[in-house]
């Protein structure tokens, strides 16, 4: 069985070296505005989605005409991955998984790709690698990367460059420890296992969040662009940063455990995305209950239940087991020891009360339980192939773990 693993490491450039990945940056960021530019003008036009192919032909234009020229100073790898970035978010929009994509501002964080293992040469005994265009970099070597370099990513976040690195090795496939187990996601437990088990909020934005606010308020004091005016921005840089951290720490933790314990994972096929959806509603349909819902959905994606799911998705598939997604009618509404379905049954957030038998419960391990129930009924029904939660993803994707 095939591996794909992303390993990141910081790295640690000369002057010469972060100037010059400042400025391949910029060139990827210009590649993909003017290629999305191009692309918006064309389709206003009447014309048709330019492809790949021909856009690449139009890159080769900019980098020899004279207003564009240096271009020619960037590898030009990493500026046709660009090209293919914007290639893939159309099509995430096309098939609806994401918005349409959006102009790239110049700010603190940028990255670009070098896709080619034949010009990379990694040296993991001496901690250094070599990128076409920067030479030898040194790097923090935290772990050994197994495997063999597929691609190199550079980016830059909070002030400082990281190269993650991804290789591609076989593995024993593993046969799966434990049984099957549905999952419920909330606000007030993170998760919920049918048996009993339950993971607390993550909370992470909110434990930071009087810090965030009161460096928000310092920055809006300065005066723009001056010296503490970067200073405070860049505290808030290092929040944010922070809470990313203890973010994907959590998640991680959950997802590993969760993994290692189960061969099959039930979980609601809850459209993450379009519940995290604007609250305002439109023009026409102005949302109703807007402040409650954004507050919801603060919460939802402070949960961060699409990167959990991803991350389930992954690790049990490394593990040899499945997360499979169960449509969620009713499941926080059946009874599961009558089987009747009201949703008077949950007259309040926390708790499960049936009116018919009287059973009580948790209304949150109710949910976990309905969850694992209907997705054995639909193994019982012969739907034995499993399609995997996050299944939008494209498999290289979903198989990437970032180990810092
Ligand atoms: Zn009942």
């Amino acid at each position: 069985m095939q591996r794909l693993q992303a390993f990141k490491y910081e790295l640690m450039p000369t002057g010469e070296q972060q100037r010059d990945m400042r400025r391949f940056a910029g060139a990827c960021r210009f590649v993909f505005n003017r290629a999305l530019a191009l692309q918006k003008a064309n389709h206003e036009a009447g014309g048709k989605f330019i492809g790949y192919v021909a856009m690449a032909k139009q890159l080769t234009t900019w980098r020899h005409s004279a207003a564009t020229v240096w271009l020619k100073d960037a590898p030009v790898h990493p500026l046709q991955q660009a090209l293919k970035d914007l290639e893939k978010a159309y099509k995430n929009f096309f098939a609806k998984r994401a918005d349409f994509p959006r102009f790239k501002r110049k700010g603190q964080s940028g990255n670009f790709r070098y896709p080619d293992p034949k010009q990379i040469k990694f040296d993991q005994a001496n901690g250094r690698i070599f990128l076409p265009k920067l030479g030898w970099l040194r790097y923090r070597h935290s772990r050994e990367a197994p495997g063999e370099l597929r691609n190199v990513t550079v980016s830059l976040s909070c002030g400082k460059w990281f190269v993650s690195i991804q290789t591609r090795r076989e593995v024993e496939p593993t046969i799966p420890q434990g049984g099957a187990v549905g999952i419920d996601l909330g606000i007030a437990r993170f998760a919920t296992l049918s048996d009993g088990t339950f993971y607390a909020p993550l909370n992470s934005l909110k434990r930071y969040e009087t810090a965030l606010r009161k460096a928000q308020r310092a920055m809006s004091r300065k005066t723009k662009f001056s010296n503490n005016w970067k200073m405070a921005k860049a505290r808030i840089q290092r929040i944010h940063a922070r809470i990313g951290n203890a973010r994907r720490d959590y998640l991680h933790k959950a997802s590993t455990t969760i993994s290692q314990n189960h061969a099959i994972v039930y979980i609601e096929d809850l459209q993450v995305r379009n519940m995290s959806k604007s609250a305002a509603g439109s023009t026409d349909a102005p949302g109703r209950n807007v402040r409650a819902k954004s507050h919801l959905n603060k919460a939802i994606l402070d949960q961060g239940w699409f990167e959990f799911r991803r991350q389930l998705d992954y690790k049990l598939s490394w593990n040899g087991g499945h997360l499979i997604a169960v449509s969620p009618r009713y499941t926080s509404r059946t009874c599961p020891e009558c089987g009747y379905v009201s949703a008077d049954n949950r007259r309040t957030q926390a708790r499960f009360a049936c009116v018919e038998c009287g059973y009580e419960n948790n209304a949150d391990l109710v949910g976990a339980i309905n969850v694992l129930r209907a997705g054995l009924a639909r193994l019982a029904c012969g739907e034995t192939s499993p399609d995997v939660g996050v299944s939008a993803q494209e498999p290289t994707e979903a198989t990437i773990q970032l180990s810092v």
